[in-house]
């Protein structure tokens, strides 16, 4: 089944606007001819619409690493995913687990802002992923299971293909430690594997990205994985070259002569 594989750069709380722009203006210069792999960053909210306007007339998508639920309303500090859309975000990180472990985020919330995002017509990136202590004891698959049922709730057959996944074990998370292709390979394979039961072949159509210590130096291999459509990258996509590599190596992973 082809899916285009999807990189996006999760800037998390890095770059300053200048900085910002710098970086783009990189991507968008190193990346022109990348056609075959959907390409995305995830400023800081204030970055958002300057980035967008700086990324018009190119194919590098904007995203948001947060939305809220509402739209409106006496929520201090909350932004709705129509204001991000309103900025020029077309995408929503939602769920990261950064969010659910220091800002308290349940499977539920998560759920709604899935929900919220695509009624602003955004494409969430929803993230699911193990703590160290979940896999030592065992229970990787049930606490993915519990997350997407979560995740997902809000999300009818006929939407699941205006999201992607996003797989990303926590204890891969910043640390260094990359999940090996075969761990990452067998989660994602067992989370297509429910999405199939619960929705039928349209789940070979969607995409789950890898998430966690993805570089230039294991792109490649983990980019080779049947199931592995695409990577969610932190660290290393706050420097141009090694970000830049990382799509090149998803581009030829993904992209098998004659296919
Ligand atoms: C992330 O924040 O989604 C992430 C995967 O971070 P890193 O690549 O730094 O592990």
């Amino acid at each position: 089944m082809a899916r285009t594989p999807i990189v996006v750069g999760n800037w998390k709380l890095h770059k300053t606007i200048a900085e910002g722009l710098a970086l783009v203006t990189e991507l968008k210069n190193q990346l022109a001819a990348v056609r075959e792999v959907e390409i995305g960053v995830a400023p800081v909210a204030v970055a958002l619409q300057p980035i967008a306007k700086r990324l018009e007339g190119t194919a590098i998508r904007v995203a948001g690493q947060d939305c809220h639920w509402e739209e409106r309303g006496a929520w201090t500090g909350a932004i709705a995913p129509t204001l991000l859309a309103d900025a020029g975000a077309t995408m929503a990180i939602v769920g990261h687990s950064e969010r659910r472990q220091h800002f308290g985020e349940t499977d539920e919330r998560v759920g709604a802002k899935v929900g919220a995002a695509l009624a602003a017509g955004l494409t969430p990136i929803l993230c699911v992923g193990e703590t160290e202590a979940e896999r030592d004891a065992g229970a990787t698959f049930r606490r993915i299971e519990t997350q997407l049922e979560g995740g997902l709730a809000a999300v009818g057959g006929d939407a699941l293909l205006k999201l992607v996944l996003a797989y990303e074990p926590v204890w891969a998370i910043g640390t260094g430690r990359t999940a090996t292709p075969a761990q990452a390979q067998e989660v994602h394979a067992h989370i297509r594997s429910w999405l199939r039961a619960r929705y039928g072949e349209t789940a070979d159509r969607l995409r789950i990205q890898y998430g966690g210590s993805v570089k230039p130096s294991n792109a490649e291999e983990l980019m080779r994985q049947e199931d592995i459509d695409g990577a969610l990258v932190g660290g290393a996509s706050l420097e141009a070259a090694d970000f830049v590599s990382i799509v090149k190596s998803t581009r030829s992973a993904r992209i098998r002569p004659g296919a």
